[in-house]
C-alpha cells in the first residue's frame, strides 16, 4: 500500500489519519502541536519532525490545515514540501481554502513534477470519525482516479468536480448555502417566538412546509435545548463565508446575502462565541431582539 504523509492533526485531521491507519496505510504524521503527533504515534503512525521529513518517503501527502496561508506555507513555503518531494508525489489538500490559492500552489508543484488535488470535505467531525465524509475533488482526473482508494478510507461520497480549485468551488457553494440558511432560520425563529409562537410548534410546522431545511432540522433542536457546543464553529462559518465573498468579488459576482450573513457571524465572534457551534449566531439575534428561542417544555 502507498506510504502516506499527513500534516494537520486537528479536529478533522486526527480522525481522518486514524481511518487511514485502520485501512492499513503506512502513515507519517506532522502537526505544530507535538501532543497531536504523539496521539497518532500511539495509534501506529510514524512521527515526522516537519514537512521535509514527511515529504521524504511519502508517495501521497495529505494536508488538513486551517486556511490558505497555512497550506501555502506547508506546501510551497521556505521549509515546505516542494523542496523535498520526489517527482510524481501527489499532494491532496483537504482543507477549505481559496480556489485561487489552490491553482497557485498547483502551478508551483508542477514545476517539480508533483501533482495537487484539492479535496475539501463536508459532514464535519462526526463524518471524519465515521469515515463517511463527502469529498469534493478538483485537479487532474487520472490522479483523482488513482487516489480513490486513499480517499475512500476517509469518505463514502466522492465527487470529481473539475480542474484545479474546483473542489474548493463546490465546497464554497455548499457552505455558503448551509451557513446562510442557519442565519435566516435563526432570524425567522426569533421573529416567530417574539410574536408569541411556541418554537416546538414552529419546528413541526416548517418541517412539514416549504421553509424546511437542513439548517432547521440539524440546528434548531439543539437551540431549543440550549446546546451550543461545536460542531462546526462560528469561526469556521465566518471563514467560509469570507472565502466565498472573496471568490465572488474576484469573479465580479455580487454576494450580498453572503456578506450580511458573514457579518452576523462576525458579531458572534466579536461577542466571544467563535468556538461555539455556528447555531450560536442566534444569540446575536436574540440579544438584539430581547427574545429567546428555547423549548417551553
Ligand atoms: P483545527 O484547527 O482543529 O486543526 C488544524 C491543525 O493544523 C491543528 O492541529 C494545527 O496545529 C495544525 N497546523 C496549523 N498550522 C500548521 C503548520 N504550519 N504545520 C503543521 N500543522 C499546522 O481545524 P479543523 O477543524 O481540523 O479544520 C481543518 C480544515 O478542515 C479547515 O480548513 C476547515 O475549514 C476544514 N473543515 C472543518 C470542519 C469541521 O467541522 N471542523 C468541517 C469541514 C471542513
Amino acid at each position: 500500500m502507498r506510504r502516506i504523509g499527513f500534516i494537520g492533526l486537528g479536529a478533522m485531521g486526527n480522525p481522518m489519519a486514524r481511518n487511514l491507519l485502520k485501512a492499513g496505510y503506512p502513515l507519517t504524521v506532522y502537526d505544530l502541536v507535538p501532543a497531536r503527533i504523539q496521539a497518532l504515534v500511539s495509534a501506529g503512525a510514524r512521527a515526522a519532525s516537519g514537512p521535509a521529513d514527511v515529504a521524504v518517503g511519502s508517495e501521497v501527502i495529505i494536508t488538513m490545515l486551517p486556511n490558505s496561508p497555512e497550506v501555502r506555507e506547508v506546501t510551497v513555503g521556505a521549509g515546505g514540501l516542494v523542496h523535498h518531494m520526489k517527482p510524481g508525489t501527489v499532494v491532496i489538500d483537504m482543507s477549505t481554502i481559496e480556489p485561487r490559492v489552490v491553482q497557485e500552489i498547483a502551478g508551483i508543484l508542477a514545476q517539480v513534477g508533483c501533482l495537487l488535488l484539492d479535496a475539501p470535505v463536508s459532514r464535519g467531525v462526526r463524518g471524519a470519525e465515521q469515515g463517511t465524509l463527502s469529498i469534493m475533488v478538483g485537479g487532474d482526473r487520472a490522479t483523482f482516479d488513482d487516489c480513490q482508494d486513499v480517499l475512500r478510507a476517509m469518505g463514502t461520497d466522492l465527487f470529481y468536480i473539475g480542474g484545479s480549485g474546483m473542489g474548493q468551488v463546490a465546497k464554497l457553494v455548499n457552505n455558503t448555502m448551509a451557513m446562510v440558511n442557519v442565519v435566516v432560520m435563526a432570524e425567522a425563529m426569533v421573529m416567530g417566538v417574539k410574536s408569541g409562537a411556541d418554537p416546538e410548534v414552529l419546528f413541526r410546522v416548517v418541517t412539514h412546509s416549504s421553509g424546511d431545511s437542513y439548517a432547521l432540522r440539524d440546528k434548531l433542536p439543539h437551540i431549543l435545548s440550549g446546546r451550543f457546543q461545536a460542531g462546526f464553529t462560528v469561526d469556521l462559518a465566518y471563514k467560509d463565508l469570507d472565502l466565498a465573498s472573496r471568490h465572488g468579488s474576484h469573479l465580479r459576482v455580487p454576494m450580498a446575502v453572503t456578506a450580511v450573513a458573514r457579518e452576523l457571524y462576525g458579531f458572534a465572534r466579536a461577542e466571544g462565541d467563535g468556538d461555539l457551534d455556528c447555531r450560536a449566531v442566534i444569540r446575536v439575534l436574540e440579544r438584539a431582539a430581547s427574545a429567546q428561542v428555547r423549548s417551553r417544555g
